[in-house]
């Protein structure tokens, strides 16, 4: 096993748990309803080792969307499905040093990279549009959706509709990126922009649970085979691709901080989910609802920074 006393592992990450629940810092995401009705308590955490050891504590199986959570999925299924070199035709790898929704690109007129909101909306329009463009807006949903499951184990994901309409709802953002990114000509030929903005927010408001992104988050650390499947779901290139973005872009502007503290490669979300890969050991998701002022779960960070007190799993321990 790549952890061999899981035992003595499962107890450090309970100490972690009772240590994150106690900290009340932090507010819940308020810009739409569905999202503000969120309690503060919730906080869960969940480990899936890359040889299929799991262990879960607190509230594991509640449902969440996945918001930004989403974006290192598409952007794995389009380096999959594309390559990276149609991709990053598209879309660059720098941080971009701004809020995550900032009406800028990158002084190529590209977004910065696929971890922002511009980045995120370009990725969905190469996916409907790059890859298999006879599909209906609806297929396009399931044939994501069933990919984004293929990389939790065949675990059902769900959907949030009254979250994608409100989302849809308070998008002048969202909107204003993508008509900004059609004024600099940044999508493929045929992009039909409103198709590519519904799904943009569907894949936001898919909904998972921590136990089924904590194997997704393993499927990562394995290389792509998802560990309690054994399927081969991305190529080593993908996922190395995915990591690197994860580990210098995941966290908003916290991303350098984050790299430096932690080092790993992790991907936050407003709903309060974070992915954390440690690569070639273990994949975690942490769950709780309440924000620091950069948009990063509290409760997440503080686990997090403790992990890597009490284990070498920084990237630059072991030298
Ligand atoms: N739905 C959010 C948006 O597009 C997702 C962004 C996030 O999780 N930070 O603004």
């Amino acid at each position: 096993f790549v952890i061999p006393d899981f035992q003595d592992f499962i107890k450090d990450i309970e100490e972690m748990y009772w240590s994150a629940k106690s900290n009340t810092d932090g507010k819940v995401a308020s810009y739409i309803p569905q999202l503000a009705r969120a309690s503060p308590e919730n906080w869960g955490v969940s480990v899936c080792t890359i040889d299929g050891q799991r262990f879960s504590i607190g509230d594991v199986t509640v449902p969440f969307t996945l918001q930004s959570c989403s974006k290192p999925l598409t952007y794995a299924m389009a380096l999959e499905t594309l390559g990276p070199d149609v991709v990053h035709k598209y879309v660059g790898t720098e941080p971009s040093g701004r809020n995550f929704n900032e009406l800028v690109l990158d002084y190529n007129m590209k977004p910065h990279n696929p971890m922002i909101n511009a980045g995120a909306i370009l990725v969905c329009s190469l996916l409907k549009t790059l890859d298999k463009p006879e599909m209906t807006l609806a297929e396009k949903f399931d044939y994501v959706m069933s990919f984004f499951s293929r990389l939790a184990g065949h675990e059902v994901l769900g959907f949030n509709n009254a979250v994608f309409l409100s989302e849809r709802e308070a998008a002048d953002r969202n909107y204003a990126l993508g008509f900004y990114m059609r004024e600099h000509k940044c999508y493929p030929e045929k992009t039909n922009l409103r198709e590519c903005m519904d799904f943009y927010f569907q894949c936001c408001s898919m909904e998972a649970n921590c136990d089924i992104m904590s194997i997704m988050a393993a499927t990562l650390a394995n290389g792509g085979i998802c560990p309690i499947t054994d399927e081969k779901v991305l190529r080593p290139d993908s996922v190395r691709n995915v990591l690197s973005l994860m580990h210098s872009c995941g966290m908003y502007d916290y991303s350098g901080q984050f790299a430096f503290k932690v080092g790993l490669p992790a991907k936050s979300g407003v709903s309060g989910a974070m992915l954390i890969v440690v690569p070639n050991v273990m994949g975690i998701c942490t769950w709780s609802p309440p924000l620091d002022p950069l948009g990063n779960s509290c409760r997440g960070l503080q686990f997090c920074e403790e992990l890597i007190q009490r284990f070498n799993f920084h990237k630059y321990d072991n030298i």
